[in-house]
């Protein structure tokens, strides 16, 4: 929610959508101000096409890089999110990285055979890889900056190497903004790095809170879907007329302005953040990719999903629990970013700011 809940002009689009119909099960115009909307901001999409959720984008773009290539392995890199994809379920990040969990029951040693997990920021690893399954690699799903270990951000020449080695072996290079699409700056991640993905997948923000997401890129890769082509892809909601408007609302409502106003309260949420756990002697380390950032509980940099989990993060719950007592409700896990809003005014930091003293001491007299 990066205008914050309930933005009158977000809302004041909703309640005219709901009014004229809530489904219609055919394109209509609101689809297509949306699909306008993310080409215009994102040069590597030459054609789009909307689902409904960020898991269906993944589904979706790893379905048709399979149907493309015909070809059935897929890399991708602990620590990261692709959604509750069967085949994407391993070393996934935040949501199972929090209960310790290994991975989930329900998901087939076939449904994750062909999915090869590499070590993040590793791309001598990503090589080996390519040379040992020479012609199978359909293609490598990556998030553009991940943020579902907390935010690791790609090394330099980290994504350029994914894109050159996926083209030197016929394997595609999907870039996964379901997290940083529109968010880290008005073209996503790739606004900011510029490296050109062949697919790219979005989600949260371009939905303005409603079940909206997409995924697209090459238009010679995107013209092998149905009906075009043989890969088959629908969905009954997909680009339903209530979502769209949202969508279409806040990207309307997303300028240079709003994201200048968001990367200052990163700062300053920053700035507050570090300098509390600093005055208590708590070791921690801030990460920061464009407006996104979080804190892990160790000294040293965390480059990787198995770095990540060796902070402390029996820290990060007294803490997390301290700020909750004082009514700031963070991100409920140590594997989570922080996002912050253009809703965040000063009375709403100045109730961080207030809070963090207190919770900075919980963490630093936590114990294991
Ligand atoms: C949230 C997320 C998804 C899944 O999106 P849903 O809408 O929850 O299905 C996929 N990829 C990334 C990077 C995400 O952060």
């Amino acid at each position: 929610m990066i205008l914050g809940h309930s933005h009158p002009e977000v809302i004041a689009a909703v309640q005219d959508a709901v009014a004229r119909g809530t489904s219609f099960g055919t394109p209509g115009a609101g689809e297509v101000e949306l699909a306008e909307e993310i080409v215009a901001r994102i040069a590597p999409v030459e054609q789009v096409r909307l689902v409904s959720s960020g898991t269906e984008a993944t589904m979706s773009a790893i379905r048709l890089a399979r149907g493309f290539t015909g070809r059935a392995k897929v890399v991708k890199f602990a620590g990261c999110y692709h959604g509750h994809v069967d085949a994407l379920l391993a070393a996934a990040g935040s949501g199972v990285a929090t209960f310790g969990l290994p991975d989930t029951p329900g998901v087939t040693g076939a449904q994750a055979g062909d999915t090869i997990v590499l070590p993040y920021n590793d791309l001598a690893a990503v090589r080996a890889a390519f040379a040992a399954h020479e012609g199978e690699i359909a293609c490598v799903i990556t998030e553009a900056s991940p943020g579902n270990m907390g935010v690791v951000p790609p090394l330099p020449g980290f994504n350029q190497g994914l894109a050159d080695l996926c083209s030197q072996n016929g394997a595609l290079y999907v870039s996964d903004e379901v997290m940083t699409g529109f968010r880290v700056s008005k073209a996503g991640w790739y606004g900011i790095d510029g490296v050109r993905p062949d697919l790219m997948t979005f989600g949260k923000v371009m939905g303005g809170g409603f079940p909206a997401a997409a995924f697209g890129g090459r238009a010679d890769v995107m013209a092998h879907l149905a009906p075009a082509g043989p890969v088959y892809q629908a969905g009954t909601l997909s680009g339903n007329p209530i979502a769209t408007a949202a969508g279409v609302a806040q990207l309307r409502l997303l300028d240079d302005a709003a994201y200048a106003k968001v990367d200052a309260v990163s700062a300053e949420v920053r700035g507050l953040l570090t300098a509390a756990l600093a005055k208590e002697g708590v070791a921690h380390r801030l990460q920061v990719a464009g407006n996104m950032f979080s804190v892990f509980f160790t000294d040293a940099e965390v480059t990787d999903y198995e770095k990540a989990k060796t902070q402390e993060s029996f820290r990060f719950t007294a803490f997390f629990h301290s700020m909750l007592a004082q009514g700031v409700y963070l991100p409920p896990s140590a594997f989570e970013s922080w996002f912050v809003s253009t809703a965040h005014d000063d009375a709403a930091v100045e109730r961080i700011a207030a809070a963090l003293p207190a919770a900075a001491r919980a963490a630093a007299e936590a114990t294991a």
